[in-house]
């Protein structure tokens, strides 16, 4: 089948019987290139739902389980019905028994709120060609903090902001990706208004420093990201101490090596902050790459 791939998933109710012979039945193969969507769906009218975005490299899904219990994490946080996870991970082998089985591709869940004053939620996958990230990953990227507007206790004081919930509204993620581009930088690092380091607007941050590498604890501020987790169980399996911690952007700046991580671009070293060069563990970097593309669950 070619990509991109698309399936309509009529969703179960979390607790319906997961014997998965007729998991099938609710999907639904649309054409890509044809409307699908109502245009009172609330997804594209509020970016009402939650998503949740994983690689596919070689044939393999990775991840799946970690990005199934994020996409149940951020649904709860949303007070969203809770989804099947059994059926998400049927749909999941579906589209992937019909997709090319070479090279990295990248699976989009989305789960909205459906169509307004409608009975159910809305919910599809959708799997395309990743975007070509070599060049980037050996590279690495430039940038800049960015002020997210917030001080490190808002997630508890205001939970409305659904802050630690993969929704769909990403725009204020993109404006700042925007933001960075002017001033000359490849991506973002947020920080909140009392100066402790945040996440990116598409990934998470890691930094070492006298030999530990840590990233932010996760609060209600920040996503949990699978990349981190899965890069973090790696270095502890070679010996090397990890830690969640709140990071200064003091610390931030004195780091001997950063990086950005997430699903489909994996590690990318952080070369270049607010201006000023960053040291750069080019072999680390590649063996994390190396281990981010293996099959990973
Ligand atoms: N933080 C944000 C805001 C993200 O959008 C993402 C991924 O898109 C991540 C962190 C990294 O998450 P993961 O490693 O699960 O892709």
């Amino acid at each position: 089948m070619p990509l991109p791939y698309t399936l309509l998933i009529t969703p179960l109710a979390a607790d319906a019987p997961d014997d998965g012979s007729w998991f099938a039945e609710t999907f639904t193969e649309v054409d890509s290139s044809e409307p699908a969507l109502r245009v009172s769906e609330l997804s594209t009218q509020r970016g009402d739902g939650v998503f949740e975005t994983l690689a596919v490299v070689d044939g393999h899904a990775q991840e799946v389980q970690p990005h199934l219990a994020r996409l149940a994490r951020s649904a709860q946080i949303c007070e969203l019905p809770l989804p099947n996870l059994a059926q998400w991970s049927a749909a999941i082998s579906a589209a992937v028994a019909q997709i090319p089985q070479q090279g990295e591709l990248a699976i989009k869940l989305v789960l909205s709120r459906g169509v307004e004053n409608g009975p159910s939620p809305t919910a599809w996958l959708h799997a395309s060609a990743a975007t070509d990230f070599s060049a980037v990953r050996e590279s690495g990227v430039r940038v800049i903090t960015l002020d997210r507007g917030y001080d490190r206790g808002v997630a508890e004081r205001a939970p409305w902001l659904l802050l630690g919930a993969k929704t769909l509204s990403y725009a204020v993620n993109m404006a700042a990706l925007r933001e960075a581009h002017r001033r000359g930088a490849d991506d973002t690092i947020f920080v909140t208004s009392d100066g402790y380091v945040m996440e990116g607007p598409t990934s998470s941050v890691i930094l070492r420093h006298n030999g530990v590498f840590s990233t932010p604890a996760p609060s209600g501020a920040i996503l949990h990201g699978t990349t981190q987790t899965s890069l973090f169980e790696y270095l502890e399996r070679h010996g090397h101490s990890v830690s969640y911690r709140d990071i200064s952007v003091e610390e931030l700046r004195g780091a001997d090596a950063v990086w950005l991580v997430s699903s489909v671009r994996l590690a990318v070293a952080v070369t270049e902050l607010d201006g000023r060069q960053l040291p750069v563990d080019a072999p680390l970097t590649r063996l994390f790459t190396e281990y981010l593309l293996s099959p990973r669950d």
